[in-house]
Parts: C-alpha cells; structure tokens; sequence
C-alpha cells in the first residue's frame, strides 16, 4: 500500500515523479498542443492538449494529493470548475447554495445557469434547518461555502452532509478561503471539492486557475468528461506556477493566518472599529465551528468602522498604501477591497444587505508581509 503523505510533504512531492526524459526535478512546461503518433492510436498516452496535458497532469496529481482526494480535475479558472460541476444537473433540478455566496458564482447561478431552468435556493447555512425546508425531490446538488466571502461564516459541514446523505444528493463545497492546508472538506463528507487556485493555491496573484477534486470513480469520469467537451482547460504555464505555488502553500498560510490573527485582533481592539467578522475570534458567532473544521483561522477578515458610510469606507481603502486597493485575495501582498463596489457590486442591494454586505463593510487579504508594517499601515488609513 502506499504511503500517505502528511500535509507538508504532500504540497511537495504528492502525486509527483520526476520527468521520465531527462529526469527534471521540476515539471516541464509541455507548451504543445498535440502528440506525435507512431501509428493511428499509437501514442504514449497524449493525444491532444485540450484532453490531457503532461503539465496539466502533474498539477491534477499534487491537487488530488493535497486535498486527500483520488482526481484532481484543473480548469481555466474557479468559476470555469463550478460550471463543471453544474453540468452535471439537468433543466428541472434544483440547487440548495449559501446565501452570502462569492458573486462571481451567484452571477454563474443566476445569470447562466438559471436560464437554462435550473432553480437554485439561497439560504443562511448556519441553520440547517433552512437547507431542510428547501429540500425537494428536484434537489440535485448543494453548494457550500466556508468560510464565506466576505462575512467569514462559517459552515458546519458535516452537519450539512448528514442532511446531503439523508436525501442523496451531491454535496460540493468551494474552500477557495480556507485552501486545503486548513480544511479537508472530504474528512466531514463532501462529494466534490472546488478551489479558484488564483487565490491562495497560486498565491502569488499570477494566475487564473480553478480545480475540482473528487474521490468517487463515476463521478471523475463524468467530470473528466465534461473538462473535455467543454474545454475550459488551464494552459500548461499556468499549471507550471500553480504547482510551484503549492510547493509552500503550508509554509505560506501558517504566516498568513499568524498575520491574521494579528491584525484581527489589532482591529478588534481599535476604538474606531464597530465590527471585525474572523472565525478565530471568539466573539464570532461561528468560533466553535471554525476550531473543530479548520486548522487554525486563516488570513481573511472584514470590519466595519464605527459610524462608517460608504464614503468613509472609501477613503480608508484609498489611504492604505501597504496594503494594495485590488479584487481578489490570498496573494502574498495584502490586499483590501470594498466588497459593495468590488466584489459584489453584482449582487443586488437588498439581497447583499441581507447577508450583511453593508455599505461600509472593508475585506482585507492578509498577506506575509512583516504584521508590524501592515498595522501601521492600518494605524494611518483609519485615522
Ligand atoms: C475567486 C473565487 C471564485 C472564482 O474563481 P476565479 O478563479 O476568479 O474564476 C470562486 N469562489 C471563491 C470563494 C472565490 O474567491
């Protein structure tokens, strides 16, 4: 039997072997789009680059093995993976997803998918009653986010996929924040693990890559599938600098969540500051959660300052000159965004209010930086 690798390991050597021609360390970038044959069929296993790529391979390996999964499947982006996954529904089925949902994928929802009749229902998940009242016979799919962007909820996953095995549906969960080093969505039941891989897989935003992990032999095949006939497949230099990124995700996320921490509780403490949403303060409403499904608490955090509107939310963002005013997260540098015009300006008003998105509301990325300067930073934006 083979081995199991422990996390650090797995980030460097899991589903890995050296180059077979020459021995390279590190994976080739296989820049080709097709394989020369011998006779029709006879080829050594690549035919076309759309459909497997040596590259593309060894990054699907390593995601596997980092996820604890058996496939690994890697896309063009995050939202190019959970197009994947909705692929596999049918006009007439039915999705049960969080409410305080990435937009990018509430757009995917909504926009696309929706016109094409599938239904999808939004409810809060920390109760998991509302996933029960929701459930029908057309309920194909639900679709987790943990922890939530940019609210830091928490979802209790196994308790969710009690409610998935009852009624037998398929249990997705895109641990985009929490990236695999913090949480192994398969060890409380998930069917399908997805990740945008630009965030803190890559982590060093320079790239757009997404990938789906699964464990379930049918299931792979029918995803491998899809892959192939829709062909959103990442290039073989982007699979290049993900693999390479994942080299240190381990000893990047334990400096991101050290940062975190610093920050989270430099804010919590600021008399200016109202509110900070981090799963590792024991005020947050989902502590319990996080503590026993997650590692430690990651880099991810929002606040709102005390008697703050949108314009002075805006000046904060625009003060801050560590930390840079960007979409997207999990990068080495810090970022900050102002989620009601930048992440989920898509999302209408009233459904963003809802979920606690208020005008006001700041999300940083904490990145790896020395905390000292990112709390100075912090110190002279706020005022
Ligand atoms: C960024 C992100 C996505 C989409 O991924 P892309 O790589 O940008 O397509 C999906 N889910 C979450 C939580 C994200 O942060």
């Amino acid at each position: 039997m083979k081995k199991k690798l422990r996390f650090n390991t797995a980030a460097i050597h899991g589903g890995q072997s050296h180059d077979p021609a020459y021995g390279a360390v590190m994976p080739p970038i296989y820049q080709t789009s097709t394989y020369a044959q011998t006779t029709p069929g006879g080829h050594k296993g690549f035919e076309y680059s759309r459909t497997h790529n040596p590259t593309r391979q060894a990054l699907e390996k390593s995601l596997a093995s980092i996820e604890n999964g058996k496939y690994g499947l890697a896309f063009s982006s995050g939202l190019a993976a959970i197009d994947a996954v909705l692929k596999l529904l049918e006009p007439g089925d039915e999705v049960i997803s969080t409410n305080d949902l990435y937009g990018g994928s509430y757009r995917l929802f909504t926009k696309i998918f929706q016109g094409f009749g599938i239904k999808f229902h939004f409810v809060g998940m920390s109760d998991v009653n509302e996933i029960t009242n929701v459930v029908n016979k057309k309920t194909k799919l639900i679709w987790v986010e943990t922890p939530t962007n940019p609210m830091m909820n928490v979802v209790d996953i196994m308790a969710v996929s009690t409610i998935a095995k009852k009624y037998k549906l398929l249990l997705a969960v895109d641990n985009t924040f929490a990236s695999p080093y913090l949480q192994q969505p398969f060890d409380f039941g998930a069917d399908i693990v997805m990740h945008s891989a630009t965030k803190y897989i890559g982590g060093h935003s320079d790239l757009v890559l997404g990938a789906l992990i699964v464990n379930d032999d049918k299931l792979a095949e029918r995803l491998f599938f899809i892959q192939n006939a829709s062909g959103a497949v990442c290039g073989p230099m982007d699979s290049f600098l993900t693999l390479r990124g994942i080299k240190t995700l381990h000893v990047r996320m334990k400096r991101h969540c050290e940062n975190g921490k610093i920050v989270a509780e430099y804010l919590n403490k600021h008399p200016k500051i109202e509110k900070v949403y981090w799963p590792g303060l024991e005020s947050h409403p989902n502590h319990l959660i996080a503590k026993t499904q997650m590692r430690d608490f990651g880099g991810m955090l929002s606040f709102i300052p005390k008697g703050a509107d949108f314009d002075v939310a805006i000046k904060i963002v625009e003060n801050l000159k560590l930390f840079t005013l960007a979409e997207s997260l999990g990068g080495v540098e810090s970022l900050a965004g102002h989620p009601a015009s930048m992440t989920h300006a898509s999302i209408p008003k009233k459904e963003r209010v809802k979920s606690g998105v208020v005008d006001s509301l700041i999300r940083l990325s904490v990145g790896i930086e020395d905390s000292q300067d990112l709390i100075e930073d912090l110190e002279q934006a706020i005022g």
